[in-house]
């Protein structure tokens, strides 16, 4: 059974980046303003995900790593008005597989918090009490150290180096969706990245990609029946050294709030392309949330719900159109 609940595991949880997306989507479903994330060396010794949200019911604890628990689906039919990051009750169970594993939490309703050691198969070995406020904070020991090969693979090649850049993406996609929300990241105790609470998406954008790459934005919002899109377009004929950054590829494409990695849908690049958007090679920062009915949309195409099904079609046309007759009328900024 070990050996079963090792090999699925593996395929949820196959590096870093996916722990974190995982932790850091925990997170935010328990309502957390505030997360901070804690890497040592790369994350292969350390992972410390703490978040100010809701915390864990004392009652939830025992189960909460146990494969397949989730809080979060009650019905078939929750299932089709998902509003949650996560809810196949997968992520804790299969990190404890690969990991040590130890979850602090306290609710509003616990006077003092606890500390949580959870073993290979999730359950909880051993509690002591905590001195840390409301919210979780989960800490991931030793990612792979039972899986050498991986392990190894990652840490004596630049692998490593790289996972760090794909935590740091996928951090400023949440940055960009979440403009409540503050940030930081910490590599070997040095702060890499911080993002603080701002208003709005302009302000996010601003805040994750710098001033240069909101300067030439414009915003676009489009409303048809079961599909609102909300984002922002470049202002054609911009001057694009404008757009400059390190990360060339600045498409940040969400639906329904998460961010997915789908070529149909980034199709809109191929817009730009021919429309000389995207002179001296570099795309244009374009932000884009498509918002339709939970029923409408399948997330679990891939187990990281990166690629998704639509059922309609996004009117990718129409948003051009649109943000062509914005930017034809005179701008003021
Ligand atoms: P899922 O997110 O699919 O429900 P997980 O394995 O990621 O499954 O988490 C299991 C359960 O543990 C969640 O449903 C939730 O009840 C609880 N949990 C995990 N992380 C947190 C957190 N940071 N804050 C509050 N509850 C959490
Ligand atoms: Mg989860």
């Amino acid at each position: 059974a070990d050996t079963v609940r090792l090999l699925s595991s593996c395929q949820v949880i196959n590096s870093v980046v996916n722990v974190v997306k995982e932790l850091l989507e925990n997170s935010l479903d328990a309502g957390a303003l505030s997360i901070d994330i804690k890497l040592e060396n790369y994350g292969f010794d350390r992972i410390e995900i703490r978040d100010n949200g809701s915390g864990i019911k004392a009652a939830d604890t025992a189960v909460m790593a146990v494969q397949h628990y989730t809080s979060k689906i009650c019905s078939h039919d929750d299932l089709e008005h998902l509003v949650t990051y996560g809810f196949r009750g997968e992520a804790l169970g299969s990190i404890c597989a690969v990991a040590e594993v130890a979850v602090t939490t306290k609710t509003s309703e616990d006077d003092v918090g606890t500390r949580y050691t959870l073993d290979l198969t999730g359950s909880v070995v051993s509690q002591k009490p905590s001195h840390l406020g409301q919210g979780t904070t989960v800490c991931v020991l030793k990612l792979f150290k039972n899986l050498p090969v991986r392990r190894q693979y990652y840490v004596n090649t630049k692998k490593c180096k790289e996972e760090l850049k794909k935590v740091q993406d996928l951090l400023m996609a949440y940055a960009i969706i979440k403009p409540e929300l503050r940030l930081t990241l910490t590599h070997n105790k040095v702060v890499l990245w911080q993002k603080a609470k701002v208003s709005d998406h302009r302000m996010a954008l601003m805040a994750t990609l710098g001033p240069n790459a909101v300067a030439h934005l414009l915003p676009v919002h489009h409303q048809q029946p079961e599909i609102v899109i909300d984002g922002f377009f470049p202002r054609p004929g911009m001057d694009c050294s404008l757009a400059s950054s390190s990360n060339p590829d600045k498409t940040f494409i969400f639906v329904n709030d998460r961010p997915v990695h789908q070529k149909d849908i980034l199709k809109v690049k191929t817009f730009f392309v021919l429309m000389k958007y995207s002179a001296l090679n570099r795309y244009p920062t374009v932000m884009l949330n498509i918002t339709v009915p939970s029923s409408t949309v399948d997330v679990n195409l891939t187990p990281d719900k990166t690629q998704i099904l639509l059922q309609n079609k996004v009117p990718f046309s129409i948003i051009l159109s649109i943000s062509l007759q914005t930017a034809a009328e005179p701008v003021t900024s």
